[in-house]
């Protein structure tokens, strides 16, 4: 079948990791026979610099005409300037609501080769295998009303935390038809003690939860998961959460990985559609210098592949490669204890490539 693969590299090390994930992709279509068509566009400060818009409405089109977007990395010093009238991030936002990315999905598995990476003790780490599935188009950063509301007292400000029902029910769906690939178990995060949102999250979440009856459903305050992300993490399987909880414990959970240049993600839309990226930033501090750790976007792709296109062998295979090269002890500089050799990102990328021929 032919695939279309719809490539933003954007800033920084961004363009240094897709291109590994693409070297991958290509040697997986040679593998097992299909034929990956690839198409690059601008986004991020790239875009700013030729353009004057962070996502062009060309580049908006070569999205929704592909069956997937792999995205580097958008963003640096140089279009940080808060009074900026157009930054990078502005048109990540654009991408999100114009795809209709409504689900974001994290998730966080150690590696034992790299157990000892975490800030965290190797015995609670090990066995950290989660995902966190957290609601991307609604809740406090979209509701309205929000802004500065200055008044007689003095300046006041406000921000909506709004949810519909229907939102609720497609991110719980998602995340159960998730938890039923994996070890059956959800775990769904609200603050249901203080917040009218979260009680109706609630009650929509058990609703969604009878008609899987095969996977195992608790509940849990967002400050009781943020305590046990850290106490317990390998007993949570898969979080669903709203976007502001979502936001804080991704960060919170990929903290149990050493390196930033380990974790994949994914970003779906109703149907199969998904926009797929590492969670890492274009890290300015070392952009040009081959250094970046290509795994977290070649894992990345491996999610597209199961995700999207239903290749559940494929995307073992290439998380296996992954697996068995750490297991032998190579590094990027991330990822490298002191004393050990460290290789470049190309090489890398070359290392899963043969192992995935092999
Ligand atoms: P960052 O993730 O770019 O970097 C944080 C630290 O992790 C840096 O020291 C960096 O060198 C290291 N690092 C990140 N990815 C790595 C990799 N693959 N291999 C080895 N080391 C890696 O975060 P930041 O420095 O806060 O942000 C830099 C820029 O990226 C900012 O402009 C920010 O807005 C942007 N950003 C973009 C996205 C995105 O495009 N989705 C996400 C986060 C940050």
């Amino acid at each position: 079948m032919e695939i279309k693969i719809t490539l933003l590299p954007g800033d920084g090390i961004g363009p240094e990791v897709v291109a590994e994930g693409v070297k991958i992709l290509k040697t997986i279509g040679q593998k097992f026979g299909h034929n990956f068509k690839f198409s690059e566009a601008l986004a991020g400060g790239i875009a700013i610099d030729q353009t004057g818009n962070p996502l062009p409405d060309e580049s908006l089109a070569m999205c929704q005409q592909a069956d997937a977007v792999l995205l580097g990395a958008v963003g640096g010093p140089k279009w940080s300037d808060p009074s900026a009238k157009v930054r990078p991030e502005q048109g990540l936002l654009r991408l999100r609501k114009e795809l209709g990315l409504f689900a974001n999905i994290r998730p966080v598995k150690v590696y034992p080769a790299l157990a000892d990476a975490s800030t965290l003790k190797r015995e609670v780490v090990e066995k950290v295998d989660l995902v966190i599935v957290r609601e991307l188009t609604g809740g406090l950063y979209f509701g309205k009303p929000q802004g500065r509301q200055d008044n007689a007292q003095g300046r006041a400000a406000v921000d909506t935390m709004y949810y519909t029902e229907g939102e609720i029910r497609r991110l719980m769906r998602v995340s159960f038809e998730l938890a039923r690939q994996r070890r059956k178990k959800i775990t769904s995060v609200d603050k249901a003690n203080v917040l009218a949102s979260s009680r109706l999250w609630r009650e929509v979440a058990h609703e969604v939860a009878t008609e899987y009856p095969d996977v195992a459903y608790e509940d849990i305050l967002v400050d009781s998961c943020s305590m046990f992300l850290i106490r317990r993490p390998a007993d949570f399987d898969v979080v669903a959460t709203e976007n502001m909880f979502g936001d804080i414990l991704s960060d919170e959970a990929s903290m149990l990985v050493g390196s930033m240049g380990m974790l994949p993600s994914a970003s779906l839309a109703e149907g199969k559609f998904g926009l797929y990226e590492p969670i890492h930033g274009s890290a300015p501090d070392i952009a040009g210098k081959g250094i970046a750790n290509p795994l977290a976007t070649i894992l990345s792709v491996a999610m597209m592949l199961r995700t999207t296109f239903n290749l559940s062998q494929e995307a073992d295979t290439i998380e296996q490669a992954v697996e068995a090269i750490l297991a032998a002890g190579h590094r990027t500089a991330d990822l490298a204890t002191p004393g050990q050799p460290k290789i470049s990102t190309t090489a890398m990328g070359d290392l899963v490539a043969e192992a995935l021929k092999a």
